[in-house]
Parts: C-alpha cells; sequence; structure tokens
C-alpha cells in the first residue's frame, strides 16, 4: 500500500493485480487466435457468474450506462408502456433512458432506504400491459437492496419482460438469472466484476432476444443494436474472427482474468464472502451509533454501505480526514440529502484487513470531525463478528 490510497468507493473498487497485469499486456489484433480464445472465454465465464446458461451475453465497450441504454435501445419501441421500480438514483437515471426511446414510463418510487411491496407492483401491473420493467438489484446511492426473485415471477405473470440493473449486483449479490427468468441482467466492469472502467456487460435472454427480433422499428441506436453486435458475440463464442466495432482488447483480456478469478474461488463461496464482510461491517458502525440508509437490515446491500454522518460531522471534512488515513470512501449521491452520509464499498477482492483499515480510518476521521464515541468499538464488534 505504500504511497497509495486504498479505494473504498463503490466502484472502480480495488483490482487483482494479475487483472491489473492484463491491462499491461502487449496489445494484440482484436482477431488474433489467442484473443479470441480469450474472448470466447471470457463470454462462457459471463453465463456462468449471471447462472444463465441459456442467455446471450454481450460485452461492449461503455459504461454501465450503456448497457442500461442497449438494453432500452433494444427492447424498447416508441409508445410502449414501461414500468421503472426505483429505490434511488439510477432508477431515475433508466427512467430517463426510456423516455428518450419514446416509452411511455411510469415510476414507483421507494422513499429514501425503501424498498416498493410486491402488492403495489403487481397493483401497477394489473392497470396496463407494459411491455417491460426495469428494477436497480443493489441501489448504489442508497445501499439498498432489492429481491429479484419475486419480481421476475411477477413480470413473467404478467408477461412483462425484466430488466435487472445488476451493475453493483453482479459477482457480489446471489444471482440465478436463468432460474429467476430475469430477461436482462447487465453491469459494467468496474464494480464486482473487479476490472477497471470502460466494459459494459449485459445478459439476455431468449424471450429478451425474440422480442428485439419481433421489432417493427430500427433500434433508434446505431451503437447499441443487437443486430450489430449479436454476430460478434457468436463468433467469438464459436471461436471465430470477425468484426463491428474494435473491441477494447486489453480491457477483455482483464475481463476473463477477473472472471477466471471469481469462478475459480467459486462464485456461491464469493457471494456468501461479500454477505460475512458486509453484515460485520454493518454491526460495526452500528456499535458506536451511526444509522444506515436502508431502513431494514433485510434489505441492506452487501456490495456497499451507506452511513449517515451523526449530527456535527461535515461530509468533506470527514472525507479529507479519511484521505489523510490513505482510505478514499464516496460522498453521497442522492441529491436530496447529498451531503448527510457517506459510501463505503466493500465488493470484489475487498478483504477483512481492507475494512479494519477503513473502520480505523472511520474512527480517526470522527473524532477529528466532533463525534464522541469509545476508540476502538468498532473494531472490536467487526472482528469479534468474524470469529
Ligand atoms: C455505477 C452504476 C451505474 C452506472 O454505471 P456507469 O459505469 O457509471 O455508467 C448504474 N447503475 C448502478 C446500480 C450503478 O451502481
Amino acid at each position: 500500500m505504500k504511497g497509495r490510497k486504498l479505494l473504498m468507493i463503490p466502484g472502480p473498487i480495488e483490482f487483482e493485480p494479475e487483472v491489473t497485469r492484463a491491462m499491461g499486456i502487449e496489445t494484440t489484433s482484436h482477431v488474433a487466435p489467442d484473443f479470441i480464445e480469450s474472448f470466447g472465454n471470457a463470454l462462457d465465464l459471463m453465463k456462468d457468474v449471471w447462472k444463465a446458461p441459456a442467455g446471450q451475453p454481450f460485452v461492449v465497450a461503455g459504461s454501465g450506462t450503456l448497457a442500461m441504454d442497449m438494453a432500452a435501445a433494444n427492447l424498447i419501441e416508441a409508445g410502449d408502456h414501461a414500468l421503472v421500480i426505483s429505490t434511488g438514483y439510477f432508477g431515475k437515471r433508466y427512467r430517463d433512458i426510456l423516455l428518450r426511446y419514446g416509452a411511455k414510463v411510469t415510476v414507483l418510487s421507494a422513499a429514501i432506504g425503501d424498498v416498493i411491496s410486491l402488492e403495489e407492483i403487481e397493483e401497477e401491473l394489473k392497470q396496463k400491459q407494459y411491455k417491460l420493467l426495469t428494477f436497480t438489484h443493489v441501489d448504489t446511492s442508497t445501499g439498498v437492496l432489492v429481491a429479484p426473485e419475486p419480481i421476475a415471477l411477477l413480470a413473467q405473470k404478467y408477461k412483462v419482460l425484466s430488466v435487472m440493473d445488476g451493475v453493483c449486483s453482479v459477482a457480489g449479490e446471489a444471482i440465478k438469472q436463468d432460474d429467476w427468468g430475469l430477461d436482462v441482467v447487465l453491469t459494467a466492469s468496474q464494480k464486482a466484476v473487479g476490472v477497471p472502467p470502460g466494459l459494459a456487460l449485459l445478459v439476455a435472454s431468449e424471450r429478451a432476444l425474440q422480442t428485439w427480433k419481433n421489432r417493427k422499428t430500427l433500434v433508434p441506436n446505431y451503437y447499441a443494436d443487437w443486430g450489430n453486435w449479436l454476430p460478434i458475440m457468436k463468433a467469438y463464442q464459436e471461436r471465430k474472427p470477425s468484426y463491428f466495432g474494435t473491441p477494447p482488447v486489453n480491457l477483455i483480456l482483464a475481463l476473463e482474468t477477473s472472471l477466471k478469478i471469481i469462478t475459480s474461488e467459486g462464485i456461491q463461496k464469493r457471494i456468501a464472502k461479500h454477505m460475512r464482510l458486509a453484515t460485520a461491517f454493518r454491526l460495526a458502525v452500528a456499535s458506536i451509533g451511526l444509522k444506515i440508509l436502508p431502513k431494514n437490515e433485510d434489505y441492506a446491500a452487501n456490495t456497499l454501505t451507506a452511513v449517515y454522518y451523526p449530527i456535527g460531522v461535515q461530509d468533506a471534512e470527514f472525507r479529507k480526514a479519511m484521505s489523510d488515513r490513505d482510505i478514499i470512501v464516496a460522498g453521497g449521491l442522492l441529491p436530496e440529502i447529498k451531503t448527510t452520509y457517506f459510501r463505503v464499498g466493500h465488493m470484489g477482492s475487498v478483504s477483512e484487513k481492507d475494512l479494519v483499515a477503513t473502520l480505523s480510518a472511520i474512527e480517526y476521521a470522527l473524532s477529528q470531525t466532533g463525534y464522541a464515541f469509545e476508540i476502538g468499538t468498532t473494531l472490536k464488534t467487526f472482528q469479534q463478528k468474524l470469529q
């Protein structure tokens, strides 16, 4: 860690050294046999991580927002009804994207730190024939975790496509895309997948692809059109050369590397580790009287925690003190309450010792900014829970 701060934000995260090394390998042609093999492996491994053996993976240069955009561009035709189940900042973003493609959008917005009940969702699905619904598995602005399976089941009951924004959950929270019947599960490289920013990742179900094939109108976004990317993905899956837009070769090598690390550890084990560390971290911050945004422990995320500042502690001052202790955490993201809370990412390669360092810095920063508590309390709680 010498000369370098620990990046404890909800993406980009800390990356494994093998992954960052892959970024520095001499760049080959996108049709070099070795690269074709690596790209094909990465696509195969995505199906393991998403638990979507029947799904169609897509990997495209861009950020998570492009993955959201791609799902909307390909599945929505002007005039379609779309339902957004919003638990924070990224629900609002999905609304804006869907509107751009001419969807008629209804938003069910949860109160800060809360979720929308299934009854409310079902009631809305009865109102009209929706084409598609979206929800955010973990909203990174609130740390609220939504249970995907019941929403996916409701979507099937009412013949609606389900799109899950898993940018802050894939590879960190339990996901079974095929078993649950989710039509699109999308993410970005820089979060729990553990690869530097730059890749939009998405897995589509057969039903989603069929909906796209049955469109009456052209996809109104050239770059995101599955018509351009599907033949490319299929070619790499069959280990054949192809070209539409030059893939980010080194990022894809890094993706293969990270997905291999994740799947060789075992995705179940990996998710259990996230849960174990997150539970202990939440207990630790609670032990000095801090409150988290999620109103209920049952829907607190395991990939990040959003924590309210105690009264009197200033955001800028707190994060400056954290940075002085070489720990970078994120500020708030919800515009309404932006300066009242901070966020700690604990996904991917984050370890027990990273969180010990983070808690120690939190204690230091809080005591510097005027909050009184017994020094060492969070560390004791955290370590006792993990024993
Ligand atoms: C980070 C994030 C996004 C946006 O991803 P970018 O890569 O920043 O475009 C979307 N949804 C969620 C839940 C996120 O955490």
